[in-house]
């Protein structure tokens, strides 16, 4: 049992951890606040299916900020320090100010973050700051003009996401880290181009393994490039150095250039995974949580919000929730790819991430 002081002295909200049935506990929730996206990334959305007659979900169908506000006030009482706002592309909500400044009343929400494509970033860092959002992370594949338009579905624009995270930088949102999905042959020879822009900047670029999420974006074991070889590539322009990881549960492997001029980090979950540390929950648009990226079912949590469950109740459906999870698909998927290949998968623009 944790219990938390509030400015002035009092004793304020109280957390209590929740452990799932492989003794991980409970600490970050990701929230994806719509489906809807303005670019079709081919691994992510590709435009072949999310065309213009694909119906993403309705406002009504979608949680209102009171609804996720109860999620998540639910939710740090069972252990959630980290919240994230993600997509679809997060930027898209007009509103979003508003919720982000709700959240941050939140006496145990600890760090506050945004994942973007960064294509609104220019516009609307200064409002997310001043709603007292902490930080951004900022997708941005290549800075090849021609290598990003491909992997953004032709709609991507190199210029607008840099500018973007200029603003962030400006905001005070950072440390900024810049999302990297690699993917061989497509953008790994833009790789080196893309770090040497942001070393010395005190952005953290994250190279990113192109992962079997869902089961639309067409996904082959032979178009990942581990990160191994990454790595490789990129000791081979600057010395890198291990560094340990900043908590328990970090999903980068954290490098600096022995040059002093910043930090990497590694997502490698097709190659090494890191299930064992996975404290993660992600709740959908549509208020479907899912305790794995690689889920095949969720557990709605609209209706019994919309037939005006109250926070303890909320709170056992959470907890139980919690307590039964098991997952640990990236873990399985090294011997059986090929069966875990067919299951019916969430897709990562329902969760962001
Ligand atoms: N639209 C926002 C963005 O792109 O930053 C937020 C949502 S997006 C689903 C969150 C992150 O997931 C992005 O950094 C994106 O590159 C990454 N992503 C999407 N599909 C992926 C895949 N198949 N493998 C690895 N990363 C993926
Ligand atoms: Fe949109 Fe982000 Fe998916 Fe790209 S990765 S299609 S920007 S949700
Ligand atoms: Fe967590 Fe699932 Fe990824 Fe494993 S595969 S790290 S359990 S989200």
């Amino acid at each position: 049992m944790t219990s938390v002081q509030t400015p002035d002295g009092l004793p304020a909200a109280k957390a209590t951890t929740v452990a799932d049935a492989l003794g991980r506990p409970l600490h970050d929730l990701r929230i994806s606040l719509l489906d809807q996206c303005n670019l079709r990334c081919p691994y992510c959305m590709p435009e072949s299916e999310f065309h213009s007659d694909y119906e993403f979900l309705r406002k009504q169908q979608r949680l209102t900020y009171d609804e996720i506000i109860q999620v998540v006030r639910v939710a740090t009482g069972l252990g959630v320090g980290k919240i994230r706002l993600t997509g679809g592309e997060p930027l898209l909500d007009k509103n979003i100010a508003e919720l982000i400044g709700r959240l941050t009343d939140l006496p145990l929400v600890k760090d506050l973050a945004m994942t973007t494509n960064g294509m609104l970033l220019a516009t609307a860092a200064p409002k997310l700051a001043k709603a007292g959002l902490h930080r951004v992370t900022v997708s941005l594949d290549s800075l090849d003009d021609g290598v990003f338009s491909h992997m953004s579905g032709g709609r991507g624009d190199v210029s607008k996401v840099l500018a973007g995270i200029r603003a962030a930088e400006d905001a005070g949102l950072d440390p900024i880290k810049i999302n990297v999905v690699v993917q061989r042959g497509v953008n790994d020879h833009t790789i080196i181009d893309l770090l040497e822009y942001f070393r010395g900047t005190g952005h953290i670029v994250r190279l990113i393994e192109f992962m079997d999420v869902g089961n639309r974006n067409g996904w082959r074991m032979d178009q990942v490039m581990p990160s191994r070889k990454v790595l490789e590539l990129v000791e081979q322009r600057w010395p890198l150095q291990a560094m340990d990881k900043n908590y328990t549960g970090e999903v980068a492997r954290r490098y600096k250039y022995v040059d002093g001029e910043g930090e990497i980090g590694f997502i490698s979950s097709v190659t090494e995974p890191f299930c064992g540390n996975c404290s993660r929950a992600r709740l959908s648009a549509d208020g479907m949580l899912y305790t794995c990226l690689f889920a095949t079912h969720g557990t709605d949590l609209r209706e019994p919000l919309r037939n005006g469950a109250d926070d303890n109740e909320l709170r056992d459906i959470l907890s139980q929730i919690w307590l039964q999870r098991a997952d640990r698909y990236s873990e399985l998927r090294q011997p059986d790819l090929a069966e875990a290949h067919i299951l019916r998968k969430v897709e990562m623009y329902r969760i962001g991430g």
